[in-house]
């Protein structure tokens, strides 16, 4: 007998696993993803993840699992498998460099890794000592229902569903937990808000090591749309994806504020436009208004939506529906929080801001967030803290580091950051990870990044004795592409500041006189 999944015992949900129940009964035979030349149905998707789930569920329950693939079908199974069995998933992008794999796989210590034959071998040389199954090896596998059960009764909602690392400042990425209760609480007020329906054909951008693509994964099987895996080489050619995403014909762009803008910087919807798109929301930087009225323009009935939240309180937590009269003289806001999250501004001294344009930090409480970081309480404790405004009981909320203020129509709008942390091509990275990685090389004594908004570009200024050129392939070893500086520059010594630190506004100026450069 298959089990009753809690949705029909309490009418509420527990677990991720159940969107995929519920969906599959309605939708059994509809494709659920579609990867290139690739399609699957609900019913052979969800036949796969519980053979995974039946596999790992035997010895493993709430567990840490690696799943070492690229974004696809097979991660997708992956993911599910392990929810199946109670267990929590952390996505290892293959194409990272490999001593940053070791620093995540030290961090996460999982005894299974999940991976396909593509990857098969350089995962038996990352991974030795683990188990190492092949994602494919499990399609003829079959199903067992009492493991399943055991899984399914044995989890409770605050278990972890992954693991999501993310840049550190100091030298070491951080793996943001997050619960399948803020999951579900999230995607449950998401999914309603924003209308997603059950005919919406979702295209994903976002790499799966990055939060943005859980609103694509648990928003489709929430509602039983079809998930469509835009593969990554599309990125580099705008034609090729328009033509890919009207072929298609997407309804839903849940993108990072980067993508959208490399369709419009290479005026790409002057060549064609995905006519059938109706909501467009964006998140991770700031949206340029000259890119966001172009789109608006090309699509005049779409719905348009500023999404604004780091990794740590589970996707978004704040949203502003782009109202098509107004002409937004100030920034884009952040706008208000979504149902059931708290979001709210202190000041220096940890007091409540309440009126508008006073700046303060932007804090979050509630389900949506995040476990801390996996086995860093000293990060943790940082940023996850108990709330400074009372000492009742416990209420913990996450401190963002991200500054905001309240307009006149109470609505929050985003200032910068309280810190080193920047978004450069999509990417979230603490300058102080990349300084760290240069002070690593042995040559390097003295180093500092900074980072030219305006032209999106990141710089690196170093003393020691070598060349821009061998430091960069020393770079190239340790941090992925994404965080390597775009310009190296060596120099004699390091203006200072009154006060003695580094001084960032000068080094600014440097770059632009190519100070010191050889
Ligand atoms: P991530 O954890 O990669 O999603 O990055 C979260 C950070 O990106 C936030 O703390 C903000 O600094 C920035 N961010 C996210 N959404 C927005 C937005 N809509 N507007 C401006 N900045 C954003």
């Amino acid at each position: 007998m298959e089990f009753l999944t809690i949705k029909e015992v309490v009418e509420n949900m527990y677990s991720v696993v159940d969107y995929l129940e519920e969906s599959c009964k309605r939708h059994k035979n509809k494709i659920a993803i579609v990867e290139e030349e690739q399609k699957i149905t609900y019913h052979d998707f969800r036949h796969w993840s519980r053979t995974v789930g039946s596999s790992i569920g035997k010895s493993m329950q709430n567990e840490p699992v690696i799943v070492f693939m690229d974004k696809g079908i097979q991660a997708l199974v992956s993911f599910f498998g392990t929810a199946y069995a109670g267990c929590f998933y952390s996505l290892i992008n293959p194409e990272l460099p490999e001593s940053r794999i070791v620093q995540i796989k030290q961090t996460i210590q999982a005894k299974l890794v999940l991976t396909n034959e593509e990857y098969y071998e350089m995962a038996t040389q990352y991974f030795k000592g683990l188990n190492i199954q092949k994602i494919e090896d499990f399609k003829d596998q079959a199903v067992d229902e009492e493991i399943l059960k055991k899984c399914y009764q044995q989890h409770i909602d605050t278990d972890p569903l992954y693991v999501n690392f993310t840049s550190g400042s100091t030298g070491v990425p951080k793996g943001v937990v997050i619960s399948h209760r803020s999951v579900i609480d999230f995607i449950n007020v998401f999914t309603n808000l924003f209308h997603f329906h059950e005919k919406d054909i979702i295209a994903n951008q976002a790499p799966f090591d990055f939060d943005v693509s859980v609103k694509d994964i648990f928003s489709s099987m929430a509602v039983g749309a079809t998930l469509l895996i835009v593969p990554k080489r599309y990125f580099s050619n705008p034609s090729l994806l328009l033509d890919y995403l009207c072929e298609h014909k997407v309804t839903t762009l849940t993108w990072a504020v980067s993508a959208l803008c490399l369709i419009t910087t290479f005026h790409g919807l002057d060549y064609k436009v995905p006519k059938t798109v109706e909501k467009v929301l964006f998140s991770g930087e700031v949206m340029p208004m000259k890119h966001l009225s172009i789109w608006m323009e090309k699509l005049p009935q779409a719905m348009f939506v500023n999404v604004y939240g780091p990794t740590e309180i589970t996707c978004n937590c704040l949203y502003h529906i782009i109202d098509r009269k107004r002409t937004y003289q100030e920034k884009i806001p952040v706008g208000k929080p979504f149902p059931n999250e708290r979001v709210f501004l202190l000041d220096e001294e940890n007091h409540l801001i309440t009126e508008p344009n006073k700046n303060g930090e932007i804090c979050v409480a509630g389900t949506a967030l995040g476990l801390g970081y996996y086995q860093n309480w000293e990060q943790t404790n940082q940023h996850f803290m108990q709330s400074p405004l009372h000492q009742k009981y416990l209420e913990p909320i996450y401190r963002t580091g991200d500054l905001g203020y309240y307009n006149e129509d109470d609505d929050i709008v985003f200032m910068g950051r309280k810190d080193f942390q920047i978004k450069y091509l999509g990417h979230r990275i603490e300058l102080e990870e990349i300084e760290k990685a240069m002070m690593d090389v042995k040559e390097v004594v003295r180093s500092c990044c900074v980072f030219d908004e305006e032209k999106a570009k990141l710089y690196g200024f170093y003393i020691g004795n070598i060349s821009k050129k061998n430091l960069s392939v020393k770079l190239k070893e340790v941090l992925p592409v994404f965080m390597i500086p775009t310009k190296l520059i060596p120099l004699e010594e390091f203006p200072m500041t009154k006060n003695g630190k580094i001084d960032r506004k000068k080094l600014m100026e440097y770059k632009e006189e190519k100070h010191g450069e050889v």
